[in-house]
């Protein structure tokens, strides 16, 4: 099988490799209750070749990056690092 699509993990820059267990984590509005409160919803979830595709999808390439993820998001309500944002361009 080859990969015409090459993924990296938006947290470590690892490059994904067909045997990887990783997973997909997508950033969803939620309503505004509070001022200051994060206006936005941490959604984990399996890897899936389709949906993986999708732009709005962060790739990790595994729980320690998921966690890292996570924790990312509650600190600064966002899971773009400076790797990230560079890659993407
Ligand atoms: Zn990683």
């Amino acid at each position: 099988m080859v990969w015409d699509v090459s993924f990296t993990c938006d947290i470590c820059g690892k490059k994904k490799g067909e045997a990887n267990h990783w997973w997909m984590v997508m950033l969803g509005d939620v309503p505004c209750f509070d001022e200051g409160q994060p206006s936005q919803r941490f959604t984990l979830l399996p890897w899936n070749l389709n949906e993986s595709r999708n732009h709005d999808m962060y790739h990790l390439c595994g729980q320690n990056c998921a966690m890292a993820a996570m924790e990312r998001f509650m600190t600064h309500g966002t899971i773009e690092s400076d790797l990230a944002a560079h890659s993407r361009r």
